[in-house]
């Protein structure tokens, strides 16, 4: 009989965050499907005693704690020791746990460890007579395959984005806390440099996905090139929206080429073949063509909109929902008026 562990670790505030939930409920429900497998739940985090309160009415059998200050920030080696207590503690033998930057850079260590094996992005989980399966993506999104391991501990980490998150509510539940003999680290982490919020504009959680396209440099009507209203319609749009922002490879290569246009864009927004494949549940494209290698990046888009001048663009052809012809110019103008 298997035992199945969710592994999570708490957020900065010492909670637990979105993805653990969604690994919560992939792992509760392929439990269950295995026929009563026991399941357990194990917290790595400064303040995990406190997120267990997060667990009440889960019906995990048993809840472990790994505490301890050094947890308090991402750190391979702390979190790998501290994973590595709780699945001993747990006698694991399927290690479902969210993959998080935190993670998928501690748990294939962890993994190794213990002897078994581990397999990231994983995208679909389910449990049955002949075992457990997880389903994962291959060649930039373009293969699906489900696969099982013979080889135990099996460590799975969970993408965001392709499970419900876990919700309930219920009686307390009791945690044991495990014995941890942290290393000493040469790792000391002075501190977190990220952009402030306003100019984070790649947002998983978003509901919207807005992509831009290399049309914004183009010439216009006019004749002339609108780089500066370009900018600052895509970022008053993001500053209302809080869309996420994606783009087309042409406009980032332009970017990385120096030339003066979005100084905000990088290889990181660009979505596709050679890019990124979000989730959102909505996308709006503009001044962008639409073409096979950037739509492919669309695939976990549910709906999708674009904007361009040109009704003959790939997205008229089956890849969008609704297609504006129109003057994406225009119309972020009057969208950002109107919210
Ligand atoms: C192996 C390979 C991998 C690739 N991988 C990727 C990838 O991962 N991601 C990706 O994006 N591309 C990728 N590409 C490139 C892809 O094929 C396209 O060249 C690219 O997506 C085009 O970008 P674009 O639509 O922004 O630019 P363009 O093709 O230049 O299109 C600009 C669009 O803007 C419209 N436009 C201009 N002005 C306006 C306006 N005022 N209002 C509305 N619309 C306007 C125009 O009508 C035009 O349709 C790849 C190509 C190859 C060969």
């Amino acid at each position: 009989m298997e035992r199945v562990l969710i592994l999570l670790h708490g957020d900065a505030d010492g909670r637990l965050g979105a993805p653990a939930f969604e690994a919560l409920s992939a792992g509760l429900r392929t439990a269950g499907e295995l026929g009563g497998a026991a399941v357990s739940v194990g917290i790595v985090g400064h303040a995990a005693s406190e997120a267990v309160g997060q667990l009440a009415g889960c019906g995990a059998a048993a809840v472990f704690t790994a505490e301890h200050p050094d947890l308090a920030v991402a750190r391979y080696a702390t979190d790998a020791a501290a994973a590595l207590a709780v699945a001993t503690a747990a006698g694991a033998t399927v290690i479902v746990a969210p993959m998080t930057s935190r993670w998928a850079r501690a748990l294939p260590g962890v993994a190794w460890r213990l002897g078994g094996r581990v397999d990231t992005h994983v995208t679909g989980l389910t449990g049955s007579r002949s075992g457990v399966s997880a389903t994962r993506w291959f060649y930039r999104q373009r293969m699906e395959g489900t696969l099982q391991r013979v080889d135990r501990p099996w460590v799975l980490l969970i993408d965001p984005g392709a499970f419900p998150a876990w919700t309930g509510s219920g009686a307390p539940v009791s945690a044991t806390p495990v014995a941890l003999d942290l290393p000493v680290s040469r790792t000391t982490v002075a501190g977190v440099e990220a952009p402030p919020a306003e100019q984070q504009t790649i947002r998983p959680d978003a509901d919207l996905l807005f992509v831009a396209g290399a049309g914004w440099t183009k010439k216009q009507a006019d004749g002339q090139t609108h780089t500066g209203d370009a900018e600052s319609l895509i970022v008053a749009f993001l500053q209302k929206s809080r869309a996420s922002l994606g783009s087309s490879k042409s406009l980032v290569d332009l970017s990385g080429e120096g030339h003066a246009v979005l100084p905000f864009m990088t290889h990181m927004n660009q979505i596709g073949q050679t890019g990124a494949t979000p989730r959102h549940p909505k996308g709006l494209a503009t001044c962008c063509h639409g073409e096979e290698p950037h739509v492919v990046g669309w695939r976990f888009i549910t709906e999708r909109r674009a904007v361009n001048l040109d009704p003959n663009c790939g997205w008229a052809r089956g890849k969008a929902d609704v297609l504006y012809v129109a003057d994406a110019f225009a119309v972020m103008r009057a969208l950002n008026e109107l919210m």
